[in-house]
């Protein structure tokens, strides 16, 4: 639910409360602002508490358990301008996936070197835009997006976006839609190199919410075929190695940077110039946000208590159903 944009109608700002405090709430903390905007507010509709310490706390966990990890904050998981100059104050840089997104990181004074346009699959005036202020990496899974960014920004930086193999049980698998196969790996590249493409390297995506973090040693390990394959092509060494999104804050998060930096010291040993970058969007997002809603209905069913709230993940009412 929180990685879906709000509706401004369900939303407060309280950054002005909770940006003068540096540390993250505790849970009493956080309860009792719940309860002071409710009561001063007399508010009833449904709305969220973005704790910027979390999100400060979050940044320090990640440069301190990957610190050869540079992480670009994927603004689709919550456009929200609070997070977002949050995390660009902490120095965080950004994966966009379309102009709007952007144009939102701009408008913060961000830098355009600072941005990746992580979309494989981009619409045409988009990339344009992109040429325009000076977006100049991006990902591509195919010769039509090839065709696509010739003519509109032929001199972007390109990753070849690669498919991870699917053992992450992600809630949310990306491979579907997104990644070249392996069988079409050389085929791109080859294609790339005639067109006169920089490659610079290789971006995956193990899936969103996934559960099974050995994904990245696996996907970690095809990237580096793909840094061989267009080494025997002749083309020029690649560096830039994107592993992603797909990481999540719990307690798995330092398992998971083991499993990362494992990966990376077994497989890239030998690239003392690589730039790691990764796209990490609910790892920031998904516990700096707390919603609160009413109860706006009750009843007993099947020897089930259930309650409806003014908040769902379409925006209409939720059910929860608890067991007496
Ligand atoms: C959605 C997405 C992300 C963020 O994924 P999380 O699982 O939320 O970390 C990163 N990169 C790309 C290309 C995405 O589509």
């Amino acid at each position: 639910m929180v990685s879906s944009p709000r509706s401004p109608k369900a939303e407060i700002s309280a950054s002005g409360l909770t940006r003068k405090r540096v540390a993250a709430l505790s849970e009493n903390e956080l309860l009792a602002f719940i309860q002071s905007v409710i009561s001063d507010e007399q508010k009833m509709e449904p709305f969220y508490v973005l704790d910027l310490g979390v999100v400060a706390d979050l940044f320090d966990m990640w440069t301190s358990n990957l610190p050869m990890v540079q992480p670009f904050y994927a603004v689709k998981c919550n456009p929200n301008p609070d997070p977002l100059r949050e995390m660009a104050a902490l120095g965080s840089n950004f994966d966009c996936a379309s102009r709007a997104e952007i144009e939102a990181i701009l408008a913060l004074g961000v830098l355009p070197d600072r941005i990746v346009f992580a979309n494989s699959c981009k619409a045409e005036s988009h990339i344009k835009y992109a040429a325009s202020v000076g977006v100049n990496l991006t990902t591509f899974d195919s010769k039509e997006e090839l065709e696509k960014i010739r003519k509109w920004h032929p001199e972007c930086a390109l990753l070849i976006r690669i498919k991870s193999p699917e053992i992450s049980g992600a809630r949310f698998p990306l491979g579907a839609k997104f990644g070249a196969l392996p069988e079409e790996v050389v085929p791109l590249l080859q294609a790339a190199q005639a067109g006169k493409f920089t490659v610079s390297g290789v971006s995956f995506h193990i899936g969103s919410g996934a559960t099974n973090f050995r994904a990245f040693e696996e996907a970690i390990a095809a990237a580096k075929t793909v840094f061989e394959k267009a080494a025997q092509l002749g083309m020029p060494k690649m560096h830039i190695l994107n592993i992603g999104g797909g990481f999540s804050a719990g307690p798995l998060f330092t398992d998971t940077a083991s499993v990362v930096k494992t990966a990376l010291q077994k497989y890239f040993f030998n690239e003392p110039c690589l730039e790691v970058m990764a796209e990490p969007g609910q790892y920031f997002a998904e516990s700096s946000f707390t919603l609160a809603a009413s109860i706006i209905g009750k009843r007993i069913r099947d020897e089930l208590r259930q309650y409806w709230i003014n908040d769902g993940i379409y925006g209409v009412h939720e059910l929860f159903a608890v067991r007496s």
